[in-house]
């Protein structure tokens, strides 16, 4: 230390980030006995025995036990820390089995505090379960150190990584569609973005990427995909908040056995790479019919109790859903989709199924038309869904017609998927997965949340950040809004 007109001035810089020594990794700690080396990590904990100090460090690859002599006392559990010392085997008694670095410990003969942590809102060490949804949340980033999610977090990404490559391997080209977009009908309702530039229009964020996914067909693309976000208005429940993440799809010159082919395949291969347990190589296909006598319902699970417990995906296909059901009058958005009093059960830009056609175009025995719907079950939910799409123009229009739409509404409406319609479209087809409860499923957890970083709170608040929140009146004015008091 310098004193300088009272003060005392560190001479060593306080940001002593680019003086870090080189980086070893917990996990690489083992190849290193009897050489110094500098760990950099978080202290997972820390126990003081007087003249002792045991940290246990932790870092993305695992976490070694340190050891600290006459030192370490300003340390606090959580701090950012890096560690310079010496690693020595253990004697073959201390060693410890719990961990991969249990034969060793670092003697530690330096360390810089790099971020000292204040005491904690929550536990990292503990799962958190039963903890409080809003104090989680709110607290994501020290949540996520926990290693239920740092495994279920990581998890996800190996299997999106693992779909992807399989994807890829088939010619799938990975394209982004638009984030402000136009409604698309996906039977709920839509969050808006009011425009600055035009006074009294909005942008939807999308539902799905239902229609660019189409057109990209139109484009000539033929196999498309995306890890798609959507975003829907719809009622919250416990375990779901307004976002979700999809694998999105769409093929061209295919029929519904070819994208249920290719979803299925892709789906084996991401969740054996990620150690899943599949109850079938080959997954049963059922009609809406059959299921409905023999569950009650279009989703139902396969497993027996042991297969509960162990884990067990049992995936499941269901086939032949009716395309047309009457309006259910409590729902907003069926209402106004559905004119007619009929409205579509999936999506309104399937193809019937090819003996309907005729029906369908004659706008006859509406009730008993079937669409090229395909839902992927699995362990009692719904995992994905999709169809064979119609690709003339007039059976699109036929479509809106049902549900009793003019055509100059239907122009209106999805004008400019009729007009690709009529400039070489091909037939084709896709499906979405949803990616939060695969991975939910995966990791044998009960609500979507765990399966999501960044997840809502049940009342839709956002995690860590205050939102939905008041915006300055200069916005308001900028984007031509007033608020109006109930
Ligand atoms: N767009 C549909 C959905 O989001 C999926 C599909 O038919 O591809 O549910």
């Amino acid at each position: 230390m310098v004193v300088v007109r009272g003060f005392f001035v560190p001479q060593t810089p306080i940001y002593k980030k680019e003086y870090m020594q080189k980086r070893t990794l917990v996990s690489d700690s083992v190849k290193h006995v009897g050489e110094v080396i500098a760990l950099q990590g978080w202290v997972a904990t820390k126990r003081d025995h007087g003249k002792v100090t045991f940290i246990d460090l932790r870092d993305r690859s695992g976490i070694i036990q340190c050891v600290g002599y006459k030192m370490l006392g300003d340390v606090t559990p959580e701090s950012v820390v890096e560690l310079v010392g010496l690693v020595k085997e253990r004697p073959t008694k201390m060693v410890n089995t719990d961990l991969a670095t249990g034969s060793v410990e670092l003697e530690v003969q330096s360390y810089t505090i790099l971020n000292k942590s204040t005491e904690l809102p929550i536990q990292v060490s503990e799962d958190g379960i039963n903890e409080n949804e809003e104090v989680r949340l709110r607290y994501r980033y020290l949540d996520l150190r926990r290693e239920r999610m740092q495994d279920t977090i990581r998890l996800r990404s190996k299997f999106i990584r693992e779909v992807r490559e399989a994807l890829y391997t088939h010619d799938f080209v990975e394209i982004e569609t638009p984030m402000l977009t136009k409604s698309t009908k996906e039977g709920s309702r839509d969050f808006v973005v009011a425009s600055r530039l035009q006074p009294g229009k909005f942008y939807a964020l999308p539902q799905s990427p239902q229609q660019y996914k189409q057109l990209l067909m139109t484009a000539g693309f033929e196999r498309y995909f995306q890890v798609a976000r959507c975003v829907r208005d719809e009622d919250l429940r416990a375990d779901r908040g307004f976002e979700f993440t999809q694998l999105d799809l769409e093929m061209s010159f295919v029929g519904q056995q070819d994208v249920m082919d290719t979803i299925e395949n892709t789906v084996k291969t991401a969740v054996n790479a990620v150690g899943g347990k599949l109850q079938t190589e080959t997954f049963p296909v059922f009609t809406y019919e059959e299921t409905m006598k023999k569950y009650g319902a279009d989703r139902f699970d396969l497993r027996s109790e042991e297969e509960k417990k162990d884990g067990t995906l049992a995936f499941a296909w269901v086939i032949k859903f009716p395309f047309f059901k009457k309006v259910d009058k409590t729902d907003a958005a069926e209402v106004r989709d559905g004119k007619s009093g009929w409205t579509f059960t999936h999506n309104p830009f399937s193809a019937p199924l090819p003996e309907f056609l005729e029906d369908h175009m004659a706008g006859k025995n509406i009730e008993n038309i079937l669409t090229s719907q395909y839902d992927l079950i699995c362990n009692g939910y719904e995992v994905g869904g999709g169809s064979v799409r119609a690709h003339k123009a007039e059976e699109l229009m036929q479509t809106f017609k049902i549900m009793g739409y003019s055509e100059a509404e239907v122009e209106d409406s999805v004008g400019h998927m009729l007009a690709a319609f009529k400039v070489g479209t091909p037939p084709h087809g896709g499906i979405a997965l949803g990616i939060d409860r695969l991975v939910m499923l995966l990791t044998q957890q009960q609500s979507l949340k765990e399966a999501i970083a960044f997840p809502m709170t049940s009342s839709g608040k956002t995690a860590v950040m205050d939102a939905p929140a008041h915006i300055t009146e200069e916005q308001l004015k900028e984007l031509h809004i007033r608020i109006v008091e109930k």
